[in-house]
Parts: C-alpha cells; sequence; structure tokens
C-alpha cells in the first residue's frame, strides 16, 4: 500500500513525521474520511467543503485548490488498487521548533498526511438480510465545537471505548438530556412514521451522510424533521439509526440492551436504505 505526506506518495513505514508536529503535541490539526466506491469519490465537493471549513475555522492556510485535492485523492486510490476504499485526508498546523500553544509566527507549511483504509460492506447494501447493531447511551463530554472536524478525538475514542466494552458497537451521546450525535456518528430515530435527526449547531458534527439522508428524504416525501431529541424520545423511538461516510446507514436494534422496536432492522430503515444505495450506484455504478 501506498501513504501520501507532504508532497510525495511512498509506503508507510517510509512516512516520517516530527514529534515537533503540533499534530503529535496538541491534536492541533483537522481530518477528512471521504469514501470511494469502484474507485469513484463519493459526495467528493461536499467533503472538501466541509475541509475548507474546517481549516478556516482554526485559522489554517488551504495549501492546495480543490482540483489538486482531487487530483491527489484520485491518484492515492489508484495506487491503492481501487475499488471500495475511504481516504483518510489530515491537516496539521506543522512542525515548530519550540513547543509553545500560540500559533507559529510566521506560519509554518502545514503537514498534510493522507492514507487509505478498507470499507466493510454496509448494511444499507442488503437491506433484507441486515442484522443492525447495539448501542448504548453515554454522557456528552466533548468540548463545544463538534462542528469543526478536529483530530483531537480522546473524548470520542474514550466514549467508543465504553461502548465496545459494553459489547455494543457505538455509543449515542446526550447533552442536557437531549441527543447530540455518536462518537463518529449522526443520530436518527423514527417516531411514528417521522424520521428526525438533531439540527446542526456547534454542538455536532454536520455529517455528509446526514445532509444525504435528509435530502434523499425530502426529495421522496419521506417525512423527515431537523429538531432536537430528548432522552426519552429516543428510548421510545420505533427505529433508531447511525450515519457514517464509511457505515452509511447502520440501523440499532438494541439500546442499552434493550430491543429497539421489534428488535429488528425497521421497515423506514429498510426504505431509505434502498435509496442511499441507488443514489450511491448511480453515482460510482456496480
Ligand atoms: N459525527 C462524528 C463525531 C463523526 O466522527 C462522524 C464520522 N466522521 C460523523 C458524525 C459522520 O459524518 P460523515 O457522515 O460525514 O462521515
Amino acid at each position: 500500500s501506498q501513504v501520501y505526506l507532504n508532497g510525495a506518495f511512498m509506503a508507510p513505514q517510509e512516512a516520517h513525521i516530527s514529534p515537533m508536529d503540533r499534530g503529535f503535541l496538541f491534536a492541533d490539526g483537522i481530518y477528512e474520511v471521504i469514501p470511494a466506491y469502484n474507485g469513484v469519490l463519493f459526495r467528493f465537493d461536499e467533503h472538501l467543503i466541509r475541509l475548507e471549513r474546517s481549516l478556516a475555522e482554526i485559522a489554517i492556510h488551504n495549501p492546495h485548490s480543490r482540483e489538486e485535492w482531487r487530483h491527489l485523492c484520485e491518484t492515492l486510490i489508484e495506487r491503492n488498487g481501487g475499488g471500495n476504499l475511504s481516504v483518510y485526508l489530515q491537516i496539521s498546523r506543522g512542525a515548530t521548533e519550540k513547543r509553545d500553544h500560540a500559533f507559529p509566527n510566521p506560519p509554518v507549511a502545514p503537514t498534510v498526511f493522507m492514507m487509505t483504509g478498507a470499507i466493510a460492506i454496509p448494511a444499507a447494501d442488503s437491506p433484507d438480510t441486515a442484522s443492525g447493531s447495539k448501542a448504548i447511551t453515554l454522557d456528552d463530554i466533548r468540548w463545544a465545537r463538534c462542528d469543526i472536524k478536529s483530530i483531537s478525538l480522546l473524548p470520542n475514542s474514550l466514549l467508543r471505548q465504553q461502548a465496545v466494552e459494553a459489547g455494543a458497537s457505538e455509543a449515542i451521546l446526550l447533552r442536557d438530556g437531549f441527543v447530540t450525535e455518536g462518537s463518529a456518528s449522526n443520530v436518527f430515530v423514527v417516531i411514528a412514521d417521522t424520521i428526525i435527526t438533531p439540527p446542526k449547531s456547534h454542538a455536532i458534527l454536520g455529517g455528509i451522510t446526514r445532509d444525504l439522508v435528509v435530502e434523499l428524504c425530502r426529495s421522496h416525501h419521506i417525512p423527515i424533521e431537523e429538531r432536537e431529541i430528548p432522552e426519552n424520545q429516543l428510548r421510545q423511538a420505533d427505529e433508531i439509526w447511525v450515519t457514517s461516510s464509511t457505515k452509511e446507514i447502520v440501523p440499532i436494534i438494541q439500546l442499552n440492551n434493550a430491543p429497539v422496536g421489534d428488535g429488528k432492522p425497521g421497515q423506514v430503515w429498510k426504505k431509505v436504505a434502498r435509496h442511499y444505495v441507488n443514489f450511491k450506484r448511480r453515482l460510482c455504478g456496480q
């Protein structure tokens, strides 16, 4: 396999970064994960718009134009054999001579790292045989700017680990009694045939998959609302889903060891999963 670091493609064991890099010392950087199906980047512009926004929010100079980013992503995909892959892309504020919380002045060149990962076959690809996943609820212990796709993922990591130790695959987070999102996903519930997802704010990452699900529901006249979800509505929901770029739409069939609805992936999920997969195939083939 090959990775990309600061202008060159290389084997992963050849990629070296200074311990003085602010990504290492302060988690001072941002990232993106862009899926490719059949070697074709999916929702590339949407991911790049979010990347540009994350960089602007933390005042890191964007080292590449959108077309340059696209070329780098496509080259990396090609060099890793194409097919279904995710592209991980990270930009940190760069390496400095001394450790100082304040930004280097004048600025140094940001560090750019990219690698690919495998994508497991998502549940949405086979809605009739999908088995669903388990989740637990936990207190959202993160900072107040979760809309920035920061590489500072210690809270997310601690929360996910707690879920794994409880035998679940995702932690659904609650802040002041309301659902925010998952440790690495956005959350949807279905109550009386209406789909509900929390509105975008500083409390959640604006998921590219989330936005596409909202868009698909609107274009197919499936009722969907963007509004806050109190904890009791989460517990009583007929369906719960979590969404992310690499896992698409995953039905949650158990919450805190209690069945969600009848304990099987729901009918509304099946319908939306089919729209999602059709949309993906139309764009990327297969
Ligand atoms: N929220 C968080 C905290 C995440 O880490 C992710 C996945 N990166 C998401 C939501 C889902 O975002 P997307 O659909 O763009 O992958």
